[in-house]
């Protein structure tokens, strides 16, 4: 699929829109004179202004085709999620069993006009990234698929130190098929069966809620506490079998017949926007170094060239190694440069005095923990470069 934006042709469509506009309302003004006659009448009677209503009908079909033409050639479209156009993947070729399970994966932008009044921070935003999938399986593949998508929960969960969390599974009320539920009792039954196995099996905090499903499928809410204790909701994974029916998606089974997939929609970290709003209240804005905005800081002490080049020396390497790191080269005495730091919440201090430089160390300072001590310029460097690779938190 071909996107792009020719600036001739968005003029030519809005030249064909006032065309269009404009055919419209001569149609209107001929009808109206032509009101009451009959068709044979008033193209007798009035010929010449007949003659130009059916020229300007001709005009407007023509006008219309080009402009639709046009705009299926060139236009954008925002997107408000991600689904319709994966699934349009997933039919754009043939598919058979053997492409199953296909797991198709974006970091995907979409946009939701929300009113002003409901924006808030970063928890409700109307330009959002989702780090979305589609997992397309054969019933018979679910479980596994289904459970490796928690285990990839439970793995984030970890990551980013959220200890308490519960996960909400949503089943269906038999009773309700067909109205509330799509009416699929074998499927509905099978996939709540083999989900709950798996939410079983990981030992994994949940609680199941009947009768509160999504029409299509068996879903799972994922709330989690924050350090101070906030609740957020923060990731949803759902079970499918209703999308891929109205999308007409298919796979051609072993026996050779069309089969319909099911469609697990994952989300683990919900929108980056509210996973980040939910990180800063999360550690209090005392992020992990390797989530730190400011990793290191280097604090010169005093104005000796020497020191500073030595500092830059640091920052550099640092930098070259991908280290998100600063420099406080102002004229502050070395008390006020800490505090400084301190304040933003820098992760880490490099304090650098003539002794640091004679003995090629750096005096490590990590915030909230105060002075750890002067170590050898390679021993903290690797320190930081391995606290990042290993994601401490
Ligand atoms: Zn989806």
């Amino acid at each position: 699929m071909e996107l792009k934006f020719d600036l001739a042709d968005e003029r030519q469509i809005a030249a064909l829109e006032a065309t269009i506009d404009e055919k419209q309302k001569q149609i209107a003004t001929f009808e109206r004179i032509f009101t009451g006659l009959k068709m044979e009448e008033a193209a007798i009677d009035h010929r010449e202004t007949f003659e130009r209503l059916e020229s300007s009908k001709r005009e407007l079909t023509a006008h219309t085709l080009k402009r639709n033409e046009m705009l299926a050639r060139s236009r954008y479209y925002l997107k408000a999620m991600n689904c319709p156009h994966h699934h349009k993947l997933f039919a754009a070729v043939p598919r058979s069993y053997r492409d199953l399970p296909l797991r198709l994966a974006e970091y995907g932008t979409d946009y939701r006009y929300e009113k002003s009044g409901e924006l808030f921070g970063l928890m409700r935003v109307r330009s959002l990234q989702m780090n979305d999938a589609h997992i397309y399986c054969t019933p018979e593949q679910f479980e596994a698929e289904f459970n490796a998508v928690n285990e990839m929960y439970l793995k984030y969960f970890k990551l980013f130190g959220i200890e308490k969390y519960l996960m909400r599974f949503s089943t269906h009320d038999p009773t309700k098929l067909g109205q509330k539920f799509v009416d699929e009792p074998d499927l509905w039954k099978q996939t709540e069966i083999m989900t709950r196995n798996v939410l079983k099996n990981s030992g994994i905090n949940y609680v199941e809620v009947p009768n509160e499903a999504a029409f299509y499928g068996p879903k799972i809410d994922v709330q989690a506490w924050s350090v101070i204790g906030r609740e957020f909701s923060i990731a949803t994974n759902q079970v499918d079998f209703s999308q891929p029916r109205n999308f007409d998606l298919r796979y051609k089974d072993r026996d050779n017949i069309d089969k319909i997939p099911i469609c697990i929609h994952r989300a683990p970290l919900g929108t980056h926007e509210r996973f980040i709003g939910f990180l800063i209240e999360h550690y209090a804005g005392n992020f992990p170094l390797w989530l730190a905005p400011e990793q290191v800081r280097i604090l010169p002490i005093g104005d000796d060239t020497k020191v500073l080049d030595y500092s830059m020396s640091i920052l550099n390497e640092l930098r070259a190694q991908q280290v998100r790191a600063e420099i406080d080269k102002s004229s502050d005495n070395i008390n006020g440069k800490i505090q400084r730091a301190e304040q933003m919440k820098v992760h880490t201090m490099f304090v650098i005095g003539k002794r640091d430089m004679g003995a090629n160390a750096v005096s490590v300072r990590v915030h909230g923990k105060g002075n750890l001590g002067a170590k050898p310029r390679g021993d903290a460097i690797a320190d930081i470069l391995l606290s990042i690779k290993e994601r401490r938190v």
